[in-house]
Protein backbone atom coordinates (compact mmCIF):
# COMPACT_ATOMS: atom_id res chain seq x y z
CA UNK A 1 0.00 0.00 0.00
CA UNK A 2 1.27 3.58 -1.02
CA UNK A 3 2.04 5.92 1.71
CA UNK A 4 -0.58 8.34 2.32
CA UNK A 5 -0.32 12.21 3.24
CA UNK A 6 -1.30 12.85 6.67
CA UNK A 7 -2.30 16.87 7.70
CA UNK A 8 1.22 19.01 8.70
CA UNK A 9 1.09 19.96 11.94
CA UNK A 10 4.27 20.83 14.09
CA UNK A 11 3.54 17.49 15.86
CA UNK A 12 3.34 15.35 13.30
CA UNK A 13 6.57 17.34 11.85
CA UNK A 14 8.22 16.47 14.87
CA UNK A 15 7.82 13.34 14.63
CA UNK A 16 8.85 12.76 11.45
CA UNK A 17 12.36 14.37 12.23
CA UNK A 18 12.21 12.49 15.11
CA UNK A 19 12.64 8.90 12.72
CA UNK A 20 11.15 7.18 15.94
CA UNK A 21 11.79 2.71 15.76
CA UNK A 22 9.77 1.82 18.68
CA UNK A 23 5.78 1.40 17.36
CA UNK A 24 3.66 4.35 16.72
CA UNK A 25 0.54 4.98 14.81
CA UNK A 26 -2.48 7.02 14.46
CA UNK A 27 -5.32 5.27 14.78
CA UNK A 28 -8.94 4.51 15.12
CA UNK A 29 -10.98 7.33 15.08
CA UNK A 30 -8.33 9.55 12.48
CA UNK A 31 -7.75 6.80 10.26
CA UNK A 32 -11.31 6.08 9.26
CA UNK A 33 -11.94 9.84 9.05
CA UNK A 34 -8.64 10.08 7.03
CA UNK A 35 -9.58 7.49 4.64
CA UNK A 36 -13.11 8.77 4.37
CA UNK A 37 -12.34 12.63 3.94
CA UNK A 38 -13.71 13.84 6.53
CA UNK A 39 -12.49 16.63 8.40
CA UNK A 40 -11.26 15.43 12.09
CA UNK A 41 -10.31 17.09 14.93
CA UNK A 42 -8.68 15.18 16.89
CA UNK A 43 -5.71 12.62 16.81
CA UNK A 44 -5.67 9.29 18.50
CA UNK A 45 -2.48 7.70 18.47
CA UNK A 46 -1.10 4.55 19.87
CA UNK A 47 2.43 3.92 20.87
CA UNK A 48 3.96 1.00 22.58
CA UNK A 49 6.09 1.73 25.85
CA UNK A 50 5.07 4.66 27.93
CA UNK A 51 2.71 7.22 27.05
CA UNK A 52 3.02 9.64 29.39
CA UNK A 53 6.90 9.55 29.13
CA UNK A 54 6.62 10.73 25.83
CA UNK A 55 3.56 13.53 25.90
CA UNK A 56 5.92 14.58 28.59
CA UNK A 57 8.59 15.54 26.43
CA UNK A 58 6.06 16.95 23.74
CA UNK A 59 5.26 19.41 26.44
CA UNK A 60 8.89 20.22 27.25
CA UNK A 61 9.42 21.01 23.61
CA UNK A 62 6.50 22.91 22.61
CA UNK A 63 4.45 23.93 25.83
CA UNK A 64 0.49 23.23 26.24
CA UNK A 65 -1.09 20.95 28.11
CA UNK A 66 -1.32 17.58 29.20
CA UNK A 67 -3.93 15.44 31.07
CA UNK A 68 -2.49 11.84 32.44
CA UNK A 69 -5.35 8.85 33.17
CA UNK A 70 -2.69 6.49 35.32
CA UNK A 71 -5.79 3.92 35.04
CA UNK A 72 -6.26 3.68 31.58
CA UNK A 73 -2.72 4.12 30.34
CA UNK A 74 -3.78 7.30 28.25
CA UNK A 75 -2.91 10.72 27.95
CA UNK A 76 -4.72 13.62 25.97
CA UNK A 77 -2.27 16.90 25.00
CA UNK A 78 -3.46 20.20 23.69
CA UNK A 79 -1.86 22.77 21.57
CA UNK A 80 -3.02 25.54 19.37
CA UNK A 81 -6.54 24.39 19.19
CA UNK A 82 -5.21 20.77 18.21
CA UNK A 83 -5.70 17.78 20.19
CA UNK A 84 -3.49 14.72 20.87
CA UNK A 85 -5.17 11.43 22.50
CA UNK A 86 -2.26 9.10 23.21
CA UNK A 87 -2.68 5.64 24.03
CA UNK A 88 0.12 2.86 25.31
CA UNK A 89 -1.21 -0.22 23.66
CA UNK A 90 -3.04 -2.25 25.98
CA UNK A 91 -4.98 -5.19 27.00
CA UNK A 92 -8.28 -5.18 28.59
CA UNK A 93 -9.75 -7.53 31.05
CA UNK A 94 -13.15 -7.24 31.74
CA UNK A 95 -14.21 -8.71 35.74
CA UNK A 96 -17.77 -8.37 34.78
CA UNK A 97 -19.56 -7.47 31.66
CA UNK A 98 -20.30 -3.60 31.10
CA UNK A 99 -17.83 -2.24 33.47
CA UNK A 100 -14.80 -0.22 32.73
CA UNK A 101 -11.91 -2.93 32.37
CA UNK A 102 -9.02 -3.73 34.03
CA UNK A 103 -6.02 -2.81 31.80
CA UNK A 104 -2.57 -3.98 31.30
CA UNK A 105 0.70 -2.87 28.83
CA UNK A 106 0.62 -5.50 25.42
CA UNK A 107 1.63 -4.81 22.00
CA UNK A 108 -0.04 -2.67 19.33
CA UNK A 109 -0.94 -5.51 17.21
CA UNK A 110 -3.16 -6.89 20.56
CA UNK A 111 -4.44 -3.59 21.55
CA UNK A 112 -5.69 -3.65 17.78
CA UNK A 113 -7.72 -6.86 19.05
CA UNK A 114 -10.19 -4.79 21.77
CA UNK A 115 -11.12 -2.64 19.65
CA UNK A 116 -14.84 -1.72 18.99
CA UNK A 117 -14.74 -2.44 14.72
CA UNK A 118 -12.85 -3.17 12.04
CA UNK A 119 -12.82 0.20 10.57
CA UNK A 120 -11.34 1.62 13.96
CA UNK A 121 -9.13 -1.05 13.43
CA UNK A 122 -6.47 0.61 10.85
CA UNK A 123 -2.93 2.24 11.52
CA UNK A 124 -1.12 4.35 10.15
CA UNK A 125 2.64 4.13 11.03
CA UNK A 126 4.52 7.35 11.85
CA UNK A 127 8.20 5.65 11.70
CA UNK A 128 11.29 5.76 10.54
CA UNK A 129 10.28 2.45 8.73
CA UNK A 130 7.41 2.07 6.97
CA UNK A 131 5.97 6.16 7.35
CA UNK A 132 2.51 7.27 6.42
CA UNK A 133 1.65 2.90 4.91
CA UNK A 134 -2.15 2.21 6.08
CA UNK A 135 -2.00 -1.20 8.17
CA UNK A 136 -5.19 -3.39 7.69
CA UNK A 137 -4.49 -6.39 10.55
CA UNK A 138 -7.97 -7.13 11.03
CA UNK A 139 -9.72 -6.27 7.29
CA UNK A 140 -10.91 -2.70 8.27
CA UNK A 141 -10.11 -1.31 4.89
CA UNK A 142 -12.39 -4.15 3.08
CA UNK A 143 -15.18 -3.19 5.49
CA UNK A 144 -14.06 0.77 4.98
CA UNK A 145 -14.39 0.19 1.14
CA UNK A 146 -17.97 -1.81 1.73
CA UNK A 147 -19.12 0.77 4.31
CA UNK A 148 -19.61 -1.81 6.64
CA UNK A 149 -19.53 -1.60 10.43
CA UNK A 150 -17.97 -5.30 11.96
CA UNK A 151 -17.42 -6.27 15.49
CA UNK A 152 -14.17 -8.57 15.83
CA UNK A 153 -15.38 -11.15 17.91
CA UNK A 154 -18.91 -12.27 19.34
CA UNK A 155 -18.81 -11.82 22.70
CA UNK A 156 -18.02 -7.68 21.86
CA UNK A 157 -21.23 -6.40 22.74
CA UNK A 158 -21.48 -8.30 25.95
CA UNK A 159 -17.84 -7.28 27.40
CA UNK A 160 -19.36 -3.79 26.01
CA UNK A 161 -22.73 -3.06 25.74
CA UNK A 162 -21.95 0.37 24.90
CA UNK A 163 -20.57 -0.57 21.66
CA UNK A 164 -24.40 -0.68 20.12
CA UNK A 165 -24.57 2.83 20.56
CA UNK A 166 -21.29 3.49 18.76
CA UNK A 167 -22.76 1.42 16.15
CA UNK A 168 -25.69 3.13 15.52
CA UNK A 169 -24.04 6.64 15.95
CA UNK A 170 -21.32 5.13 13.08
CA UNK A 171 -23.96 4.22 11.10
CA UNK A 172 -26.17 7.10 10.66
CA UNK A 173 -22.72 9.57 10.87
CA UNK A 174 -20.94 7.10 7.84
CA UNK A 175 -24.76 6.02 6.57
CA UNK A 176 -22.96 2.22 6.85
CA UNK A 177 -24.64 -0.67 7.52
CA UNK A 178 -24.62 -3.27 10.23
CA UNK A 179 -22.97 -5.92 9.21
CA UNK A 180 -24.89 -9.30 9.06
CA UNK A 181 -23.85 -11.31 11.93
CA UNK A 182 -22.83 -7.86 14.07
CA UNK A 183 -26.58 -6.70 13.53
CA UNK A 184 -27.96 -10.06 15.03
CA UNK A 185 -25.50 -9.86 18.09
CA UNK A 186 -26.20 -6.38 18.66
CA UNK A 187 -30.13 -6.79 18.65
CA UNK A 188 -29.70 -9.59 21.35
CA UNK A 189 -27.39 -7.50 23.35
CA UNK A 190 -29.34 -4.66 24.45
CA UNK A 191 -30.02 -6.33 27.59
CA UNK A 192 -26.55 -6.36 28.86
CA UNK A 193 -27.19 -2.54 29.12
CA UNK A 194 -28.18 -3.51 32.47
CA UNK A 195 -24.79 -4.05 33.25
CA UNK A 196 -23.70 -0.52 32.37
CA UNK A 197 -23.67 2.01 35.23
CA UNK A 198 -26.64 4.68 34.73
CA UNK A 199 -24.07 7.68 34.34
CA UNK A 200 -22.20 5.57 30.85
CA UNK A 201 -25.70 4.74 29.90
CA UNK A 202 -26.44 8.27 30.26
CA UNK A 203 -22.77 9.21 28.21
CA UNK A 204 -24.72 7.40 25.48
CA UNK A 205 -27.83 9.53 25.21
CA UNK A 206 -25.82 12.39 24.93
CA UNK A 207 -23.42 11.26 22.30
CA UNK A 208 -26.54 9.89 20.41
CA UNK A 209 -27.83 13.31 20.59
CA UNK A 210 -25.29 15.50 19.61
CA UNK A 211 -24.98 13.50 16.21
CA UNK A 212 -26.23 15.58 13.25
CA UNK A 213 -28.25 12.33 12.25
CA UNK A 214 -29.49 12.46 15.82
CA UNK A 215 -33.55 11.81 14.88
CA UNK A 216 -32.08 8.13 13.34
CA UNK A 217 -30.11 7.63 16.22
CA UNK A 218 -33.10 8.08 18.54
CA UNK A 219 -35.46 5.36 15.44
CA UNK A 220 -32.63 3.20 15.51
CA UNK A 221 -32.81 2.74 19.12
CA UNK A 222 -36.61 1.88 18.51
CA UNK A 223 -35.71 -0.53 15.53
CA UNK A 224 -33.55 -2.41 17.22
CA UNK A 225 -35.21 -2.92 19.48
CA UNK A 226 -33.66 -1.36 21.95
CA UNK A 227 -36.07 1.54 23.65
CA UNK A 228 -37.28 -0.60 26.95
CA UNK A 229 -33.14 -1.53 27.66
CA UNK A 230 -31.77 2.03 26.85
CA UNK A 231 -34.51 4.62 27.73
CA UNK A 232 -35.56 3.73 31.57
CA UNK A 233 -39.00 2.97 31.03
CA UNK A 234 -40.14 6.04 28.84
CA UNK A 235 -42.20 4.78 26.38
CA UNK A 236 -42.26 5.51 22.62
CA UNK A 237 -45.49 5.82 21.16
CA UNK A 238 -44.91 5.12 17.19
CA UNK A 239 -47.94 7.01 15.51
CA UNK A 240 -47.17 10.15 18.32
CA UNK A 241 -43.32 10.14 17.02
CA UNK A 242 -44.42 10.53 13.52
CA UNK A 243 -47.30 13.08 13.73
CA UNK A 244 -45.29 15.63 15.93
CA UNK A 245 -42.21 14.88 18.13
CA UNK A 246 -39.81 13.54 14.69
CA UNK A 247 -40.92 17.25 13.89
CA UNK A 248 -39.73 18.74 16.80
CA UNK A 249 -36.98 16.48 16.91
CA UNK A 250 -35.81 17.67 13.57
CA UNK A 251 -35.83 21.52 14.05
CA UNK A 252 -32.64 22.97 13.98
CA UNK A 253 -31.69 23.46 18.12
CA UNK A 254 -29.86 26.67 18.88
CA UNK A 255 -25.84 25.72 19.15
CA UNK A 256 -25.70 26.74 22.73
CA UNK A 257 -28.57 24.32 24.04
CA UNK A 258 -27.53 21.14 25.33
CA UNK A 259 -29.09 18.67 22.48
CA UNK A 260 -29.37 15.69 25.17
CA UNK A 261 -31.69 17.99 27.27
CA UNK A 262 -33.78 18.63 24.22
CA UNK A 263 -34.63 15.72 23.42
CA UNK A 264 -35.02 13.88 26.53
CA UNK A 265 -37.90 16.54 27.33
CA UNK A 266 -39.45 15.48 24.25
CA UNK A 267 -40.32 11.96 25.38
CA UNK A 268 -40.80 13.50 29.02
CA UNK A 269 -43.03 16.17 28.04
CA UNK A 270 -45.32 13.13 27.17
CA UNK A 271 -45.25 11.42 30.79
CA UNK A 272 -43.52 13.63 33.04
CA UNK A 273 -44.34 11.06 35.47
CA UNK A 274 -41.61 8.94 34.45
CA UNK A 275 -38.47 11.75 35.59
CA UNK A 276 -37.71 9.89 38.94
CA UNK A 277 -37.05 6.59 36.83
CA UNK A 278 -35.29 8.09 34.04
CA UNK A 279 -33.07 9.99 36.44
CA UNK A 280 -32.06 6.91 38.68
CA UNK A 281 -31.58 4.88 35.29
CA UNK A 282 -29.09 7.44 33.90
CA UNK A 283 -27.40 8.79 37.11
CA UNK A 284 -29.19 12.37 36.13
CA UNK A 285 -27.42 15.04 38.55
CA UNK A 286 -29.85 16.56 40.76
CA UNK A 287 -28.93 19.81 39.27
CA UNK A 288 -29.74 18.25 35.75
CA UNK A 289 -33.14 17.08 37.13
CA UNK A 290 -33.92 20.02 38.79
CA UNK A 291 -34.57 21.57 35.56
CA UNK A 292 -36.49 19.47 34.10
CA UNK A 293 -38.64 18.71 37.04
CA UNK A 294 -39.30 22.88 36.99
CA UNK A 295 -39.56 22.68 33.02
CA UNK A 296 -42.21 19.85 33.35
CA UNK A 297 -44.11 21.45 36.15
CA UNK A 298 -44.43 24.88 34.07
CA UNK A 299 -45.42 22.68 30.90
CA UNK A 300 -48.40 21.47 32.59
CA UNK A 301 -49.28 25.30 33.70
CA UNK A 302 -49.00 26.81 29.99
CA UNK A 303 -52.81 27.46 29.67
CA UNK A 304 -52.63 29.79 32.96
CA UNK A 305 -49.90 31.53 31.00
CA UNK A 306 -52.65 34.25 29.87
CA UNK A 307 -53.33 35.52 32.96
CA UNK A 308 -50.02 36.13 33.43
CA UNK A 309 -48.82 39.97 32.61
CA UNK A 310 -45.35 40.02 30.73
CA UNK A 311 -42.66 40.66 33.12
CA UNK A 312 -44.30 38.23 35.37
CA UNK A 313 -43.95 35.59 32.71
CA UNK A 314 -40.25 36.56 32.12
CA UNK A 315 -40.06 35.92 35.93
CA UNK A 316 -41.08 32.72 35.88
CA UNK A 317 -39.08 31.39 32.83
CA UNK A 318 -36.18 32.59 34.41
CA UNK A 319 -35.75 30.21 37.05
CA UNK A 320 -35.83 27.14 34.30
CA UNK A 321 -32.85 25.93 32.41
CA UNK A 322 -32.43 27.88 28.86
CA UNK A 323 -33.24 24.35 27.41
CA UNK A 324 -36.69 24.10 29.15
CA UNK A 325 -37.59 28.06 28.84
CA UNK A 326 -36.45 27.08 24.55
CA UNK A 327 -38.94 24.15 24.73
CA UNK A 328 -41.90 26.16 25.65
CA UNK A 329 -40.71 29.44 23.36
CA UNK A 330 -41.31 26.70 20.78
CA UNK A 331 -45.09 25.88 22.00
CA UNK A 332 -45.79 29.66 22.64
CA UNK A 333 -45.36 31.37 18.96
CA UNK A 334 -47.00 34.30 20.51
CA UNK A 335 -44.14 34.98 22.60
CA UNK A 336 -42.22 36.10 19.63
CA UNK A 337 -39.81 34.83 17.01
CA UNK A 338 -36.75 35.05 17.67
CA UNK A 339 -34.95 32.80 20.33
CA UNK A 340 -32.41 34.97 20.91
CA UNK A 341 -33.96 38.46 21.44
CA UNK A 342 -36.57 36.42 23.97
CA UNK A 343 -33.90 35.21 25.86
CA UNK A 344 -32.22 38.14 26.55
CA UNK A 345 -35.00 39.70 27.48
CA UNK A 346 -36.04 36.71 30.22
CA UNK A 347 -32.17 37.61 31.33
CA UNK A 348 -32.40 41.78 31.04
CA UNK A 349 -35.75 41.28 33.03
CA UNK A 350 -34.85 43.21 36.20
CA UNK A 351 -36.07 45.84 37.98
CA UNK A 352 -34.42 49.17 37.32
CA UNK A 353 -34.22 50.40 41.05
CA UNK A 354 -31.95 49.44 44.13
CA UNK A 355 -31.63 50.65 47.53
CA UNK A 356 -29.01 53.23 47.09
CA UNK A 357 -31.50 55.05 44.30
CA UNK A 358 -33.64 55.66 46.95
CA UNK A 359 -31.74 58.08 49.20
CA UNK A 360 -32.58 60.88 47.43
CA UNK A 361 -36.07 60.04 48.59
CA UNK A 362 -34.60 60.52 52.11
CA UNK A 363 -34.90 56.85 52.78
CA UNK A 364 -32.10 54.70 54.89
CA UNK A 365 -31.19 51.36 54.80
CA UNK A 366 -33.57 49.70 56.87
CA UNK A 367 -37.12 47.59 56.78
CA UNK A 368 -39.38 50.37 55.40
CA UNK A 369 -36.56 50.15 52.11
CA UNK A 370 -36.90 46.77 52.21
CA UNK A 371 -40.34 46.93 52.06
CA UNK A 372 -40.68 49.60 49.46
CA UNK A 373 -38.19 47.64 46.86
CA UNK A 374 -40.52 44.65 47.30
CA UNK A 375 -43.15 46.51 46.60
CA UNK A 376 -41.98 48.60 43.36
CA UNK A 377 -40.60 44.67 42.54
CA UNK A 378 -44.08 43.63 42.57
CA UNK A 379 -45.47 46.86 40.45
CA UNK A 380 -42.79 46.33 38.24
CA UNK A 381 -43.92 42.31 37.12
CA UNK A 382 -47.28 43.69 37.17
CA UNK A 383 -45.99 46.62 34.28
CA UNK A 384 -46.60 49.35 36.32
CA UNK A 385 -43.45 51.37 35.47
CA UNK A 386 -40.89 50.88 33.08
CA UNK A 387 -37.67 53.52 33.56
CA UNK A 388 -35.72 54.52 36.99
CA UNK A 389 -37.65 58.01 37.05
CA UNK A 390 -41.21 56.36 36.66
CA UNK A 391 -40.02 54.09 39.39
CA UNK A 392 -38.95 56.65 41.72
CA UNK A 393 -42.15 58.92 40.75
CA UNK A 394 -44.24 55.66 41.84
CA UNK A 395 -41.84 55.17 44.83
CA UNK A 396 -42.44 59.03 45.92
CA UNK A 397 -46.29 58.27 45.76
CA UNK A 398 -45.83 55.34 47.74
CA UNK A 399 -44.40 57.03 50.36
CA UNK A 400 -46.75 59.62 50.90
CA UNK A 401 -49.80 56.60 50.92
CA UNK A 402 -48.34 54.77 53.32
CA UNK A 403 -47.77 51.86 51.31
CA UNK A 404 -48.32 48.43 52.42
CA UNK A 405 -47.03 45.43 50.77
P1 LIG B 1 -15.49 9.89 17.16
O1 LIG B 1 -15.36 10.57 15.85
O2 LIG B 1 -16.89 9.67 17.58
O3 LIG B 1 -14.61 10.49 18.23
P2 LIG B 1 -13.65 7.72 17.32
O4 LIG B 1 -13.56 6.45 16.53
O5 LIG B 1 -12.49 8.64 17.33
O6 LIG B 1 -14.95 8.42 16.84
P3 LIG B 1 -13.44 7.66 20.19
O7 LIG B 1 -14.57 7.48 21.16
O8 LIG B 1 -12.73 8.96 20.13
O9 LIG B 1 -14.03 7.26 18.78
O10 LIG B 1 -12.40 6.49 20.47
C1 LIG B 1 -11.16 6.37 19.78
C2 LIG B 1 -10.89 4.92 19.38
O11 LIG B 1 -10.86 4.11 20.58
C3 LIG B 1 -11.99 4.29 18.52
O12 LIG B 1 -11.74 4.50 17.17
C4 LIG B 1 -11.91 2.84 18.89
O13 LIG B 1 -10.86 2.21 18.18
C5 LIG B 1 -11.50 2.87 20.35
N1 LIG B 1 -12.67 2.77 21.24
C6 LIG B 1 -13.37 3.77 21.80
N2 LIG B 1 -14.36 3.32 22.56
C7 LIG B 1 -14.31 1.98 22.49
C8 LIG B 1 -15.06 0.92 23.09
N3 LIG B 1 -16.11 1.17 23.88
N4 LIG B 1 -14.68 -0.33 22.80
C9 LIG B 1 -13.61 -0.58 22.01
N5 LIG B 1 -12.88 0.35 21.43
C10 LIG B 1 -13.21 1.63 21.66
MG1 LIG C 1 -12.31 10.43 18.56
Amino acid sequence: MSSVNLPENLIIAWLRQEKREKPLFLVGGSVRDFLLQREFKDYDFLLEGDCFLFVSRLKEQFGGKAVFNQRLLTATYKIKGLVFDFATARKEHYARPGILPQVRPTTWQEDLKRRDFTINTLVIPLLKEGWGKVINLLGGKEDLEHRLIRILHKQSFYDDPTRILRAIRYRNRFSFSLEKKTLQYLEQSWPYLQNVSPRRRFKEWQLLCAEEEVVKNIEDIFVLGGWSYFMGGLSFQQSLWEKENRAIAKDSFPKELRPWYLYLLIFLAREPEMLEQISAYWGLYPQEKKGLKQTLILLAKQNQFKRLKWRQLLTELKELPPEGTYYLFRQNPNWGENWESFYQEILANKMPLQGKDLFELGLKPGPEMGRLLRCLEKYYQEDLFQTPQEGLKLAKRLIKEDFNE
